[in-house]
């Protein structure tokens, strides 16, 4: 026994003087003093970020975000690392253009603005889910040294600024008072993204209510009913009745309807939020939350609703691959609304083919009929296009078209007028039947 105490004591002695054993004290004071220096260059860290670093964070769901991407990237013709997209519109004329638009690419970028370096950090790596499916969820840091918010600040006017000087060419200098002016006055197309709405495109320069050109008295009317109502809140909170109204323009296409909303839209400063229920994803719960959560001072624009329930049963429809049927449709209009108003336009080409309790009062309050052109039309739009024609000229054209006593629909005029744009008064008049042969059907 006492010799194996012995043995075990000369063990000892050999492995404290080996240099194992001090090999492996040394690397554990290493890390020790690594991790002291990790934590002590970490404290030292946040404590100049948290005093001395001006950071700004901009999700995916804020309108400025692709304006701010897009911004830099032109600003930094230098950046090597962009992601591209490419966006491809119709313009009211009917043609396709598309461009690309080019944004910092995911991770981190560095760029210097007015002497002061500024760090971008775009994260494109997350995603929400909700019982309607999950969406990107994507963050854009600025960050500056210093306490430098008006940096910052200006970074986010300019690229604002840039994005209205992009959508409507004028002179930069001016482009932020017209910014201003146009997110004022412009009107937002909003559609819905899941369970939400999200902008569809930049604010519109909205179009002016005069452009629109339909019998006497039509708009009037219908906008002194939407003052009306917007004015009289607390008439419906005091009654407990629901705040909302809902108008049904009808009619054949290519009159108008479509038109007066976007006019009467921009006439009252609201957006509008369309919804269509062909959508294949859209389903009755979905349509419910979307009506409780549209955006205040918005209308909501279901187009075209005849084609949605042809079938009169308010079982799932037959035409287009909706998932929404009449029942679901009827919930969402009467559900819950906050105590801001709601103003609901539906427009329809065949009013007959509607469900009557679709359009019962209470759902639809105001229903006005937009039709062929009246003679009051024929007259206002040869105006509009040949301003320099006379009274007589516009009394000949009138008479003209009513030669041939075929109903005249206002876009096939549009039409006729851009095709004939150039040529004198006399050749319009004697090529009138070309309104009926050269339109597109
Ligand atoms: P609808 O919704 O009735 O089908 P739109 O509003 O979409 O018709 O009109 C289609 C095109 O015709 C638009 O480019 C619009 O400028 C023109 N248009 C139609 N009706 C009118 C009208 N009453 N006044 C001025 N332009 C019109």
């Amino acid at each position: 026994m006492s010799e194996k105490m012995h043995l075990l004591k000369h063990a000892i002695v050999v492995a404290v003087s080996s240099n194992y054993v001090s090999k492996v004290v040394g690397l554990a004071s290493l890390s020790l003093a690594s991790i002291v220096i990790d934590e002590t260059i970490g404290l030292i860290k946040r404590y100049f970020w948290q005093n001395y670093v001006t950071e700004l964070e901009v999700s995916n769901s804020d309108k400025c975000y692709h304006w701010l991407l897009q911004w830099i990237s032109k600003y930094n013709e230098h950046l090597l690392h962009f992601s591209v997209t490419t966006v491809c519109r119709n313009t009211e004329s009917g043609h396709a253009t598309s461009k690309f638009d080019y944004e910092p690419s995911s991770g981190e970028h560095m760029f210097k603005y007015k002497g002061h370096t500024i760090r971008v950090k775009r994260d494109r790596s997350s995603m929400i889910s909700s019982e309607y499916g999950s969406r990107p969820y994507e963050t854009l840091n600025l960050s500056t040294w210093g306490r430098n918010r008006q940096v910052l600040n200006e970074i986010l006017e300019e690229g604002w600024c840039s994005a209205f000087h992009k959508i409507y060419s004028i002179d930069f200098p001016s482009a932020r008072l017209y910014a201003m002016s146009v997110m004022e006055l412009g009107t937002t197309l909003m559609v819905p993204s899941y369970d939400t709405w999200h902008n569809f495109g930049e604010p519109r320069i909205p179009r002016s209510l005069s452009s629109v050109i339909l019998d006497e008295g039509v708009i009037e009317n219908i906008l002194k009913d939407i003052h009306d109502f917007v004015d009289d809140q607390s008439w419906y909170l005091e009654r407990g009745i629901p705040y909302r109204r809902g108008y049904l323009l009808y009619g054949p296409p290519g009159c108008g309807k479509t038109s007066m909303i976007m006019a009467l839209a921009g006439e009252i400063k609201y957006n509008l939020c369309v919804l269509s229920l062909n959508d294949s994803k859209m389903s009755d719960d979905q349509l419910v939350q979307l009506m409780g959560e549209v955006p205040s001072k918005s209308f909501v624009l279901l187009e075209d609703i005849d084609a949605m329930f042809a079938n009169r049963d308010g079982k799932t429809v037959i035409e287009g691959s909706t998932k929404v049927t009449l029942s679901g449709l009827l919930n969402a209009l009467d559900g819950v609304v906050s105590s801001e108003c709601r103003i609901l336009f539906m427009t329809t080409n065949y009013v007959d083919r509607l469900d009557s309790a679709l359009i019962r009062s209470g759902r639809v309050d105001y229903k006005q009929y937009i039709g062929t052109c009246s003679d009051h039309q024929l007259s206002q739009m040869f105006i509009r296009f040949r301003p320099e024609g006379t009274i007589d000229d516009k009394s000949r054209f009138v008479k003209d078209v009513r030669k041939y006593s075929k109903p005249v629909v206002p876009s096939h005029l549009q039409e006729f007028f851009l095709l004939h744009r150039h040529k004198e008064l006399n050749y319009v008049f004697e090529h009138i039947n070309d309104l009926w042969q050269n339109v597109q059907d």
